[in-house]
């Protein structure tokens, strides 16, 4: 059944998209599955949002927990008739639009709203939070004298308890927050009819992240795959362009509208490959040296700092993974440490940590701005340290760093570099899927958990986890480091010169295409041993062409006989695929006989066309490797084994033969 009552957070999803608010509303079933991070963001707000009532201490909840909406507004109605001056929670409803209040306090001039939030900053969604609120107090009569922002001060540093004046900043919004009201009116009376209409049809945007990601990504993203331009680098906006100009995959998108990087991506995508800049990959290497530290923390960050000198989200380190090399093919050895009681566990680790890893080591971290804030934190608290820890900042490198400027790029990545995909990339076999732990949150909140557990058992197993999923992580740097130094497979490796090479080839064939037009309607296009890059150019050029295309290395009837042949890169073809285009070149000669039909072999620079009343096959022969030169030199004989084409001067793999009738 429709109904159009609004709540406070119903609205905000609203502003954000209207289709979300139908889905929240009557389809709840497709939303996503809450994530344990949301769970704790939900957890660290409420934590927070009882913390603030101590601004205003004595006040009287309205719970919503046990009581029903219209109990909620008359308990407090009961609470405003006995003259409470501070609520906590009240509950109002005008015009089906429910808010409640984090806190309400009677002032000289008039009702006071605060609004609590967990974030170290005003947020412009905050403002239409606060807003609606308004607009339901003061349609109800209420005099709304001031509203108010509560947030967390990002400077403030815990001494002793938690001072919470200092702790929090409440920042006055009143002014903007009148300013809203008549667009406050206008979207809710939009919203209302959204809810009494049909789903509205809203396509994907930049709005699923902003201000919050919604939580039915899962099922409007659903048809975004493999490949799709959101896994392109750059900044979203210009990726939902792509997208709004009906380029969904990366590979639709033109040329010239992509950026460099963008454009080696796509190459990389589409022919498989990896991008490996081998200058900049040595560049970095050199910079590395033995000992080499693999150093991976795990830390979890209180909004309400929980120890001495802390401030609000610092990450307090608990547990670290160590691997080192001593030397070049050196023995891979570990270290580790856990922090596993609930107390402070930042003193005991650093000096573990110092003592682990010796003066002059290389430590390799990956995305060390964060090891490095982490490490830095810990020289205020521990001066003690200070000099042992500033040498391991100085000689800390970043294993991101490649990756992150893309010297190295592989397909597998999906247009991540984060440690997980990279990793994913380079050890398939080898992923956290398997893992009780799979990444940052869970282990802090396994952390969480094991602290406060009592249970010998359940502390041995969550102790284990931890450990094993740190340990990967470090793991999964040793793997990428070797790699780097292996070079990746050489024949999955690319440069942006074979990009350059690529276009000057298309280019050509382009020019190819230009030539032909008109020539080839109702041909026959046989494509063998392509590649996806090459496949892709042909698909142009025989979409142009209108012709039909086979791909010879799948074919198993052997008797259609080819008016336009193509065979490139011969070096991914097997034994089996070499045989298998002996027959066809076989078949070809047996074509050649007819006189009907002669034959031009050109190399590819100095071919001309030629005259157009003639039938005839062109071949087109480009840098033939030797070792397949002479295949290629015996099948281009006729059926009379006159040597047709013989160029000695061959000597690379890359060949593109036509054939084609007119
Ligand atoms: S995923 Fe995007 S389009 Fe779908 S409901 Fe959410 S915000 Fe709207």
């Amino acid at each position: 059944m429709k109904s159009d009552l609004l709540s406070k957070s119903s609205f905000i999803r609203g502003l954000q998209c209207h289709k979300s608010l139908y889905l929240h509303k009557y389809c709840p079933e497709l939303r996503d599955e809450t994530t344990k991070e949301k769970q704790k963001l939900f957890e660290t707000g409420h934590e927070i949002g009882i913390l603030a009532r101590g601004l205003f201490p004595g006040g009287v909840e309205v719970p919503f927990e046990g009581l029903a909406i219209t109990e909620q507004i008359e308990h407090t109605k009961t609470l405003l008739g006995q003259g409470k001056e501070i609520l906590y929670e009240p509950a109002f409803q005008y015009n089906n639009v429910f808010v409640k209040v984090d806190i309400l306090h009677k002032s000289a001039d008039g009702w006071e709203i605060y609004e609590v939030k967990g974030s170290t900053s005003v947020k412009d969604v905050y403002i239409n939070d606060v807003a609606v609120q308004y607009y339901v107090l003061s349609g109800l009569g209420l005099t709304i004298s001031k509203a108010y922002v509560v947030h967390i001060n990002r400077y403030y540093v815990r001494h002793g308890g938690i001072e919470i004046t200092e702790y929090f900043k409440k920042v006055d919004v009143t002014s903007s927050t009148r300013d809203k009201q008549s667009y406050v009116n206008q979207e809710i009376a939009r919203q209302k009819i959204v809810l009494a209409g049909n789903m509205p049809v809203t396509d994907i945007g930049s709005y699923c992240d902003n201000p919050y990601e919604c939580d039915f990504k899962g099922h409007c993203w659903s048809h975004v795959t493999e490949n799709s331009v959101f896994e392109l680098r750059g900044n979203k906006a210009k990726k939902f362009s792509f997208y709004r100009a009906g380029h969904r995959s990366m590979f639709d998108v033109p040329e010239g509208s992509l950026f460099e990087k963008q454009m080696f991506q796509v190459y990389a995508h589409q022919n498989q490959k990896v991008l490996f800049e081998a200058d900049e990959v040595s560049h970095f290497l050199k910079s590395l040296w033995y000992p080499l530290y693999f150093l991976d923390f795990e830390t979890f960050m209180p909004a309400i700092p929980r120890f001495e000198g802390t401030h609000p989200y610092q990450a307090i380190p608990f547990q670290y993974s160590l691997h080192y090399l001593g030397k070049k093919h050196g023995c891979l050895k570990h270290r580790e440490y856990l922090f596993c009681q609930n107390a402070d566990p930042r003193e005991e680790l650093i000096r573990t940590l110092v003592d682990h890893i010796p003066d002059n080591a290389c430590v390799l971290a990956y995305n060390k701005t964060f090891e490095e804030s982490v490490l830095r934190n810990l020289t205020f608290q521990f001066p003690i340290f200070k000099n042992k820890i500033d040498s391991i900042i100085s000689n800390l490198k970043d294993l991101m760093d490649p990756f992150r400027r893309m010297s190295v790029y592989s397909w597998k990545q999906r247009g991540s570099y984060s440690l997980k995909n990279v990793f994913a990339a380079i050890e398939p076999c080898l992923s956290y899927d398997h893992m009780a732990i799979q990444n940052g949150h869970m282990a802090t909140s396994a952390y969480s958990v094991i602290i406060k557990s009592d249970d010998p058992d359940e502390i041995q197993r969550i102790k284990q986890a931890l450990l094993d999923y740190c340990q990967l992580d470090t793991l999964a740097m040793v793997r990428i480091y070797n790699e780097l130094c292996d070079g990746f497979s050489q024949n999955e490796r690319f440069d942006h010169m074979e990009i350059l090479e690529n276009r000057a080839m298309r280019d050509e064939l382009e020019k190819i295409e230009a030539r032909y037009k008109g020539y080839s309607e109702e041909n026959t296009l046989l494509l063998y041993g392509l590649d996806d890059a090459a496949s892709d150019l042909f698909d142009t050029l025989t979409e142009e062409l209108k012709i039909d295309i086979y791909d010879v290395a799948n074919a198993t009837d052997l008797i259609a006989v080819p008016s336009f042949m193509a065979v490139i890169n011969p070096q991914i073809l097997s034994e089996d695929d070499i045989a298998l285009l002996f027959q066809w070149l076989e078949l070809l000669n047996e074509v050649q006989a007819n006189p009907r039909m002669p034959i031009y072999f050109t190399s590819r620079p100095s071919f001309e066309l030629p005259d157009r009343s003639d039938s005839f096959r062109i071949i087109i022969i480009d840098d033939l490797n030797e070792k397949y030169a002479d295949y290629f030199r015996v099948e281009i004989k006729n059926s009379k084994n006159r040597l047709l084409f013989k160029n000695d001067d061959l000597v690379k793999t890359q060949a593109v033969i036509l054939t084609m009738q007119a």
